[in-house]
């Protein structure tokens, strides 16, 4: 082992050096070099699982950095657009394609597959979250239980999927936010209650959503009565209400919302949070909470299987056993959505719904050089909502 680093993590250098990938590219590659510097292949990235959901694609903003400057050029569907991984007909959707000398970019093609496939998992279990919390916002809280070294990019991911905020002060910065926190269990237990809500309230600057955590002594019932009697203006009553106690979520959410609406304190809203997904979210929406802080199904969200394969060698094509041969376009109708993989070369054509398909794969890169600047996250965030509305209202 050469250098003793503090933490088991790569270094940006490691992974632009190719050294986070698995050995067999680097022998095979090394042994290429001299054979195959003159061939110039097509690669591309589909899907191999999970087939039975939609995935709203992202991670491609590394992928765009790690091969900046090789002599690459690289065609995509652009982040958060959503789609299922096979077109109508069944054929595997490609969602890059990178074009150019093997031996220069060959090695890459773990740390490639590392960057989308984390990245979509997470993005995909957003926007699912996004769907169930309806306008409510929601907020990601859970870069604590996955590596820190990848909080940045779990925080950029689920704010591309539909989150409203993020809790991480990387991950903020990088989606050009301000993260988003309430208060720490820790600050009731070391001040009591009374001086927690507080302080929380006092410190809480103008523009931010006060926030109080009530269940870290008391029933929720009877702490959100004492709030509610005793300060005049609170935004959330936050709910973290330990999995012991929790018997029926939704009825404790019932129950607090109805005893601030008979003191009058409907202005005070109810935000929840502890291991929630997409499905508790929809049914504690449904019971009254107005907010939600969603961790662990979003950061730990499973990743989609993407695999990087050749398609074709000087534009012949070819590929393994098991894969589609030669360059392909994904053409989607702007009116029904319907998706149709075709031979590269094809840019439109209509649809049997009277609409038109229109190819969505973009060129992103010639030569290492990126073409445009690329979109900022929230950019990139308004193409998922756009997109989920129309998920939302046809299905
Ligand atoms: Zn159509």
């Amino acid at each position: 082992m050469g250098n003793m680093k503090m933490f088991n993590i790569a270094s940006e250098d490691d992974i632009k050096k190719g050294l986070a990938s698995d050995v067999y590219f680097e022998r095979s590659i090394s042994t290429l070099t001299e054979t195959c510097k003159d061939h110039r292949v097509a690669m591309e990235a589909t899907v191999s699982g999970p087939l039975d959901t939609w995935i709203n694609f992202s991670g491609l903003d590394e992928v765009l950095k790690l091969l900046e400057g090789i002599d690459v050029d690289v065609f995509a569907i652009p982040e958060g657009t959503i789609l299922y991984p096979r077109d109508s007909n069944g054929i595997p959707v490609p969602f890059i394609r990178i074009e150019g000398n093997y031996c220069d970019f060959g090695m890459y093609e773990t740390s490639i597959l590392g960057m989308i496939c984390q990245a979509s998992g997470i993005s995909t279990k957003s926007s699912k979250v996004r769907i169930a919390a309806g306008d409510c916002p929601f907020f990601s809280f859970g870069i604590r239980r996955m590596h820190p070294a990848v909080s940045p990019m779990i925080d950029r991911s689920a704010f591309i999927g539909g989150a409203d905020g993020v809790s991480g002060i990387l991950g903020a910065k990088l989606i050009g936010e301000e993260p988003i926190g309430t208060m720490p269990h820790a600050l009731s237990i070391i001040l009591g209650d009374d001086e927690a809500w507080r302080l929380t309230l006092k410190n809480t600057k103008n523009g931010q959503k006060s926030v109080i955590l009530i269940d870290t002594y008391m029933d929720e019932k009877f702490a959100a009565i004492k709030v509610a009697e005793e300060f005049e203006h609170v935004d959330y009553i936050r709910l973290d209400t330990p999995s012991s106690r929790r018997g029926n979520f939704e009825a404790l959410v019932r129950e607090v919302k109805w005893e601030l609406a008979l003191r009058g304190r409907s202005d005070i809203k109810i935000m929840v949070s502890g291991g929630l997904d997409e499905n508790t979210v929809a049914k504690l929406r449904e019971a009254g909470a107005q907010a939600f802080g969603v961790g662990t199904s979003i950061s730990s969200a499973k990743p989609f299987d993407f695999a990087l394969d050749i398609v074709s060698i000087d534009d012949k094509p070819k590929t393994k056993r098991g894969k589609l041969s030669g360059k392909k376009s994904v053409l989607r109708c702007e009116k029904c959505r319907k998706v149709e993989v075709v031979p590269y070369g094809v840019e439109s054509k209509p649809c049997s719904c009277g609409g038109v398909m229109h190819n969505i794969i973009v060129k992103y890169m010639e030569h290492g050089k990126l073409l445009s600047q690329y979109p900022e996250p929230k950019e990139i965030r308004k193409r998922t909502l756009s997109e989920l509305e129309y998920f939302r209202s046809s299905n």
